[in-house]
């Protein structure tokens, strides 16, 4: 990648490093860990406490609270950088760490200053400290992101100001981390006669409040190693200070959405780097017909599509990355075509991987599969591509595109 400062080019080199050192192998030795059922199983501790000593699990904390702050003229592109390295290893792994610097990013910008206080340290002081970020809803998702702005699609769970607390009543599912979160960012309607960004709330609850219950971990089909979650709030109360955003929640999580899109497609992206590492190999190495796979001529045309969808995506995400750097007009838009386009892309870099395998790439204990489940996820993680579609369109012609939900 071209462009990179001295601080990027060191940081990738570390955790290419602790990938090759760490991960990969421990994955590809323990191919089964991933189906174990019991989620707190799944993923050794240790994994994430040689993430922790890299620094790599507080990224977006800042320094005052002893977290690593990254240059901030750079900081997504920095984002991208590392999660692309830590999800070529294991994109499950690298889901669980990212929750961490995306709502960081949020709790920076949006908690209150005893909140950062009373949160950070212990984010930074424990290794298995974990933090989850819940908007979808059984009832609703797509419509959200559009949005579809009508009170009869606002959330469902609601929060009630009695006194001095906050009482939260709902559910919230598919949240990542949900299952092992310390600590919860939620979104709940406060005023059910306006549409979701005049009447959504954000509000900052740790995991052991009275009434907040996590009812499943979701098994899913790639990035197993996050634990997906599904939570319950009966009479969850909060203190009336744990508020983050009254009524506008929607409208300020852009400070947690556009790095968030960056750093989707990056996780995508370094998917889509190991699928060819690991094609690149096999064909070079497995005989065939007498020759190695790479000199038969439909192999190579593969082999060249995979590389050509890695490089636009690898350019398209250095663009709308640093279009979020620089706050540039178009990086909403452009944060929307780099998440669609990878999920779009990868899943095609990773189904060549599994047709190059031939038989292998259907074999667990090959790890190629794993690769084309991992990022058959994409595809639905932070919007459907159908929904990013419309997000594109919207934000191009917003004087004259539809409202892409209801009857309209
Ligand atoms: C691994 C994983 C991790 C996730 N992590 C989180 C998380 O941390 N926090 C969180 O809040 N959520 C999380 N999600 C939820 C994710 O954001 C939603 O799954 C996604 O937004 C799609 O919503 P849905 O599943 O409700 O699908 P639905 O909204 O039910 O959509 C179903 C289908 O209908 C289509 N559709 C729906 N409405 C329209 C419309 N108006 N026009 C055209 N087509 C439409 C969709 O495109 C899709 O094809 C996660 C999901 C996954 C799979």
């Amino acid at each position: 990648m071209h462009g990179l400062t001295e601080e990027q080019r060191l940081m990738r080199q570390s955790c290419r490093a602790f990938v090759d050192r760490v991960v990969t192998p421990f994955i590809r030795q323990n191919w089964q860990r991933e189906w174990v059922m019991d989620p707190d199983q799944r993923l050794p501790r240790s994994i994430l406490e040689e993430a922790d000593k890299l620094g790599i699990r507080t990224l977006g904390v800042p320094e005052a609270y002893g977290g690593v702050q990254l240059d901030p003229t750079n900081e997504v592109r920095s984002f991208a950088i590392i999660a692309e390295e830590i999800a070529r290893g294991d994109s499950g792994l690298a889901d669980k760490l990212v929750q961490n610097w995306k709502v960081s990013v949020l709790l920076r910008n949006l908690a209150p200053r005893h909140l950062q206080e009373r949160w950070f340290p212990r984010l930074v002081a424990d290794p298995g400290f974990l933090m989850a970020h819940c908007l979808t809803e059984p009832r609703g998702a797509s419509d959200r992101w559009l949005p579809y702005d009508v009170p009869a699609a606002a959330m469902q769970t609601r929060a009630v100001l009695a006194g001095a607390e906050w009482v939260i009543n709902g559910r919230k599912h598919f949240i990542s981390n949900g299952y092992d979160a310390s600590l919860y960012v939620v979104y709940a309607n406060t005023d059910p006669s306006v549409g979701m960004t005049k009447g959504t709330s954000s509000f900052l609850v740790p995991r052991d409040t009275p009434g907040l219950t996590v009812t499943r971990c979701n098994e899913t089909i790639g990035c197993r190693f996050m634990n997906n979650g599904e939570i319950v709030f009966e009479d969850c109360r909060v203190p009336r200070d744990h508020l983050l955003v009254e009524r506008e929640a929607l409208s300020k999580a852009g400070v947690y959405f556009r790095p968030g899109k960056i750093i989707q497609a990056a996780k995508n992206l370094g998917v889509g780097t190991a699928a060819f590492e690991r094609t690149s190999d096999y064909v070079q190495t497995y005989v065939q017909g007498g020759r190695i796979l790479i000199k038969h001529q439909a192999v190579a045309l593969r082999l060249a599509e995979m590389a050509t969808k890695l490089a636009a995506v690898r350019a398209l995400l250095w663009q709308a990355a640093s279009a979020v750097d620089e706050a540039a007009p178009d990086a909403e838009i452009l944060c929307n075509m780099v998440k669609l386009f990878a999920s779009e892309e990868i899943v095609k870099v990773a189904q060549h991987a599994l047709e190059l395998h031939g038989g292998n790439g259907a074999m667990l204990d090959f790890g190629i599969e794993k690769l084309y489940r991992d990022a058959a996820i994409f595809l639905h993680m932070d919007a459907t591509t159908d929904i990013s579609r419309f997000k594109i369109t919207k934000a191009l012609f917003p004087a004259t595109a539809g409202a892409y939900a209801g009857e309209g």
